[in-house]
């Protein structure tokens, strides 16, 4: 009986086994079509001041617009991408989005960030892709941010390094990402030219607890300004942790409160200054 359990259980295991990997490879084939047929695409998440709201930035994030599945979020494929090294071509998708949005948006003159991940920095081509998404839509490169993991920032290959510095040279920004949840978290700040750091959520979410979540937020809102770097403090979901994270000393914020990632198509890109207010009657002439 014993043997005939451990057999059961062997068959359980290895069926399992084969369905996760099937599906990772049916995974992998429809992901390589979807590259190809454009069913890929890029939401927009504002970045704004915690003072006004008003948008400074946006952050592209990768979307999946699958024929049966509907939309399909970033965690439910970017690691079957990362394993199946499709990072590559989706990563070069994502970048050239993002600049043909700024160049296609005379209107929006902030900034847009952009996610890439561990594995697209030393890989060659990624500096690569930068040049020739500037070079195409002829963006100026400070309007572009790369946001990048402590992890990704420590990768000690030369490869890595140079890719780094070759973004820097260009004139892009690289900006640590969810700071704080990785390794080694102000060695990334040391060893690299970086110019800016987001906090992530899971500090934003302890905001207001007198301990150590408001503790830390103040900490790095001091060392983000002592090291003139640009910060912004993510997943602000309530008026709330605005009102806190500003008296922390943060300028910028990103969260639902603010908004949710959205098609350029729905984003309402006119400045401030270009924004009537319906209850303003005309503007009265001076004098
Ligand atoms: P991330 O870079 O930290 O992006 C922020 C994530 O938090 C986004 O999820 C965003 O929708 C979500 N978020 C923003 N504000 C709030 C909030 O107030 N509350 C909550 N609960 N969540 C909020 P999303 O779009 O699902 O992306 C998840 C992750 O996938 C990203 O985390 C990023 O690491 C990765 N990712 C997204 N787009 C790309 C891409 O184009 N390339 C690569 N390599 N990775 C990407
Ligand atoms: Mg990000
Ligand atoms: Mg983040
Ligand atoms: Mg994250």
């Amino acid at each position: 009986a014993a043997k005939q359990r451990g057999r059961a259980r062997v068959e359980v295991f290895t069926s399992e086994l084969r369905s996760h990997a099937l599906n990772k490879l049916s995974i992998e084939s429809e992901l390589r079509a979807a590259i190809r047929e454009g069913e890929l695409v890029v939401h927009y998440q504002p970045i704004v001041r915690l003072d006004t709201a008003e948008v400074v930035a946006y952050e592209a994030l990768v979307r999946w617009q699958h024929p049966n599945r509907g939309l399909l979020l970033p965690e439910e494929f970017i690691e079957v991408c990362e394993e199946a090294n499709l990072v590559v071509p989706l990563g070069a998708f994502v970048i050239t989005e993002a600049c043909e949005f700024i160049a296609a948006h005379p209107e929006f003159t902030g900034r847009v960030f952009v996610n890439v991940s561990t594995r697209q920095i030393g890989s060659a081509d990624l500096t690569r892709v930068v040049t020739h998404a500037l070079d195409a839509t002829g963006i100026d490169p400070h309007r572009l941010g790369l946001e990048i993991t402590e992890s990704g920032m420590l990768i000690a290959t030369q490869a890595a390094k140079s890719d780094l510095d070759g973004l820097t040279a260009l004139g892009v920004d690289l900006i640590i990402d969810d700071f704080g949840t990785g390794y080694s978290a102000l060695s990334s700040v040391l060893l690299n030219p970086v110019s800016g750091l987001k906090l992530a959520r899971e500090f934003t979410l302890r905001l207001g607890d007198r301990g150590t979540g408001d503790r830390i937020s103040t900490t790095v809102a001091t060392l983000t300004r002592s090291l003139h770097m640009s910060g912004v403090i993510e997943g602000v979901e309530s008026e709330a942790q605005r009102a806190i994270a500003r008296e922390h000393g943060w300028q910028l914020g990103q969260g639902f409160l603010f908004g949710h990632a959205k098609p350029a198509h729905e984003l309402d890109l006119r400045g401030p200054s270009s924004v009537a207010d319906p209850h303003e009657g005309p503007v009265p002439s001076a004098g």
